[in-house]
């Protein structure tokens, strides 16, 4: 049995994820800041539910010591995200973006990711075949983001992609401390969900794509990597 939690999964790809891993025989934790919205997405996809806020430690930790108490945990999806948009729901650029907002977007997708990993690690050490992916993003390639002429180059906004880009860098020294683990960032691409006000041009299922088959590596896997559904992406 391969027990796998995911962070965020009451909605957007997360939720997406949980249900093709359920469907691959997973025993799957939604975790979800909000107890009420985890359990009805957990009845749905006949999933368990954990109530976990990343940027909690008290959440996290209760969290972790109830999966271990269930068990213990194989595969840890490192999923919830925000974008950190500005009032109106725009990216907020280079001459608008403050610390506080910086702190914020860093608050979820940076800290949050080494919160959850550092309380669920003692859990994965102990799997026979543990892996983790950490949601990163097509942003947060400093080798997308420098190429003028394409749609990443285009992005104005700050916190986000910086925050992906410190994801990518805790993954890859994640890797390199535990080669017993699978620990690879991954792009979903640009999806429709709340996140990014659903403009994404591509399903929910297309999205979880990547992170349902990263989820999956066995102990002879790719570690330390940065995948789309293409294949590795340049840093
Ligand atoms: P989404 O639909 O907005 O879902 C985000 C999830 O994260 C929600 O379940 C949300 O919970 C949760 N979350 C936010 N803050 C949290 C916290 N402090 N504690 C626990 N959960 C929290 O967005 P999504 O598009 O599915 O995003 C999932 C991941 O994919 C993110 O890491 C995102 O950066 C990444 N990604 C998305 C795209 C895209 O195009 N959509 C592209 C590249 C990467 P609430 O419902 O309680 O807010």
């Amino acid at each position: 049995m391969t027990t796998t939690l995911i962070t965020g999964a009451n909605k957007g790809l997360g939720r997406e994820t949980a249900r093709q891993l359920v469907a691959a025989g997973h025993t799957v934790y939604i975790g979800s800041r909000d107890a009420g919205r985890g359990r009805l997405a957990a009845e749905e996809l006949g999933a368990r539910t954990v109530v976990l806020d990343v940027t909690d430690d008290a959440s996290v930790e209760a969290a972790a010591r109830a999966i271990e108490a269930d068990g213990g945990l194989d595969v840890l999806i490192n999923n919830a995200g925000v974008e950190g948009r500005g009032a109106e729901n725009e990216v907020v650029g280079a001459a608008d973006v403050t610390a506080d907002m910086m702190r914020r977007t860093f608050e979820t997708n940076v800290f949050g990711t080494v919160r959850v990993t550092h309380a669920f690690l003692p859990l994965l050490r102990r799997s026979a075949a543990p892996v983790v992916v950490n949601l990163s993003s097509g942003l947060a390639s400093l080798a997308r983001v420098t190429d003028p002429g394409t749609p990443t180059h285009a992005y104005p906004g700050v916190a986000y992609p910086a925050s992906k880009t410190a994801v990518n860098m805790i993954t890859v020294q994640y890797a390199k401390a535990f080669p017993d683990i699978r620990i690879n960032a991954v792009e979903p691409g640009y999806t429709k969900t709340d996140l990014n006000g659903n403009t994404g041009v591509q399903t929910v299922e297309q999205g979880a794509a990547i992170i349902v088959r990263m989820a999956l590596l066995g102990p002879d896997g790719p570690t330390g990597g940065f995948f789309s559904a293409e294949g590795p992406l340049p840093w």
